[in-house]
């Protein structure tokens, strides 16, 4: 299936919650999630019995357009956090936050992970001096991603860094905004991980 290209808003409303799709928008008033906008479709309004595979349904959902991934590629993630040592879910969870895009959305240098996969598709990271553009990269700690060179003038990474001055940036991580660098100083516990998801019942979805 291809990658979804339609009004990002309306995936939130769907899985009522904010995903953190578009950027400023979503810290903002105008955010349909903050308006008490509906679910989309005829039947948004209307009693869903939920069951518990719907549950495990949506989860599933809410976790892969939170980091913006494709069902394979998620399927993926998991079958590799089953065969690890640590907590499923959990790893799962781990191995979502430790892709480039989303370390270069977790640094400030980009508004979103959709941004932040534009940016590493487009060749303007490094990873320990080593030119990097897959965004599925996977970080290991202490690893060191930069800005190339000629990006550092690109307007909109330095837009990005000046607006992410206001915002938390994950403990796991040291951003240097000034120099467009970042150390990822480990990979992040699951009380670390913001993502608004019950890994369990992404678990038990697949599992069955
Ligand atoms: Fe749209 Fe962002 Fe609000 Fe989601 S959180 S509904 S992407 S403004």
């Amino acid at each position: 299936m291809a990658r979804y290209t339609g009004p990002v808003c309306k995936l939130c409303r769907r899985e009522k919650t904010k995903l953190f799709l578009k950027g400023t928008r979503c810290e903002s008033p105008k955010c349909p999630i903050e308006k008490g906008r509906p679910p989309p479709g005829e039947h948004g309004r209307g009693r869903v019995r939920e069951s518990e595979y719907l549950l495990q349904l949506r989860e599933k959902q809410k976790a892969k357009r939170f980091y913006g991934l494709l069902e394979k590629q998620f399927r993926g993630y998991y079958t590799e956090a089953a065969r690890s040592k640590g907590v499923t879910g959990e790893e799962l969870m781990r191995i979502c936050e430790s892709r480039l895009d989303n370390i270069v959305y977790r640094s400030g240098l980009a508004m979103n992970r959709s941004m932040g996969r534009q940016l590493v598709t487009h060749g303007h990271f490094q990873v320990n001096g080593r030119k990097v553009n897959i965004p599925s990269y996977r970080v290991k700690p202490g690893d060191i991603v930069e800005v190339r060179g000629r990006s550092k003038s690109v307007g909109r990474i330095i837009e990005n860094a000046s607006y992410a001055a206001g915002r938390t940036i994950p403990d796991w991580l040291t951003s240097d905004l000034k120099q467009l660098r970042v150390e990822v100083r480990d990979l992040p516990e699951r009380a670390q991980i913001d993502a608004p998801v019950q890994e369990q019942l992404i678990v038990e979805y697949y599992s069955k």
